[in-house]
């Protein structure tokens, strides 16, 4: 289905980038991965990826960074597929909350989804054909308290989703946002202690009476899940679905 066509997956060399990596893979798309972690595990998924058939490179390129993304844009294929998927978490009250984790998720989360898109589009705008499918949240849909940063960083993918969707609307190009509930991946293994802090809590406490209290089917969304919306999204049968949201949450948002 995606035979000649080059994905960039960002932030995919684990949990949920990695399974959109697979998945794009599985329909022939060539990858591009990125994203930080120790070499051998990178390169083991590289080349399991290139078992696939497709060809597979790997851009480390740190997204926090404006000119990083611009220099990575220089050294890879022209992109079909931007997966803006990269992001990263803090938990703390708005009075704690440390400015230097506020900018980092506001560069990573949601500046990064701007910089690859516009460097993604001229290509994608030549060809008359483009898919940008941005990783958002339930959070990009509703609030928790803590987690300010990530939060607005989300909410504002959604509302660049509608605006870059409209402005793509005639070219061939959609422009779409995934919106998962909690999936267990480092991120949220990383929330889970975070949680344990603040609320005073044993880890199967917090996963039943926080994390899941908001997922009306109990479990965990599977990175297999938010991959297979992914690939949906880029198939022939998405072509007119534009500058909105998918929900893979659970139920979350229809509490
Ligand atoms: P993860 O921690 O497994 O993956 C994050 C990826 O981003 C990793 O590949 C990491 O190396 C990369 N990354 C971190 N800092 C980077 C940087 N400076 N430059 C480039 N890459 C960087 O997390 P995940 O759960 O797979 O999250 C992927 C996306 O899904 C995130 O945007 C997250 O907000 C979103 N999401 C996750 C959940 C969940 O419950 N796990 C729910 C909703 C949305």
């Amino acid at each position: 289905m995606l035979k000649g066509k080059t994905a960039l997956i960002t932030g995919s060399t684990s949990g949920i980038g990695l399974a959109i990596a697979q998945g794009l893979a599985d329909q022939g798309a060539n990858i591009v991965l990125n994203g930080l972690g120790d070499a051998g595990a990178i390169e083991a998924a590289r080349s399991g990826i290139e078992g696939r058939g497709v060809k597979c490179v790997y851009d480390g390129a740190n997204l926090m960074d404006p000119a990083a993304i611009q220099a990575m844009f220089g050294r890879i294929d022209p992109i079909d597929i931007l997966v803006n998927n990269a992001g990263i978490q803090h938990v703390a009250a708005v009075q704690d909350f440390p400015d230097d984790k506020w900018n980092a998720i506001i560069a990573l989360n949601l500046s990064a989804v701007f910089h690859c898109s516009k460097l993604a589009l001229p290509n994608m705008l030549a060809k008359g054909w483009g898919r940008v499918v941005n990783i958002a949240s339930a959070h990009g849909l509703s609030a928790s308290p803590y987690k300010s940063a990530y939060v607005a960083a989300k909410h504002g993918v959604v509302g660049f989703t509608k605006t870059l969707g409209l402005e793509t609307a005639e070219k061939g190009i959609t422009c779409n946002a995934v919106c998962p509930g909690y999936v267990l991946t480092p991120i949220v293994e990383g929330q889970i202690g975070d949680q344990m802090k603040v609320h005073g809590k044993n880890r199967d406490e917090v996963i039943r009476d926080i994390m899941l209290a908001r997922q009306p089917t109990k479990k965990f969304v599977t990175v297999e899940e938010v991959a297979a919306t992914t690939v949906f999204l880029c198939s022939p049968g998405a072509a007119s679905i534009t500058g909105t949201t998918i929900s893979v949450d659970g139920g979350w948002t229809a509490l």
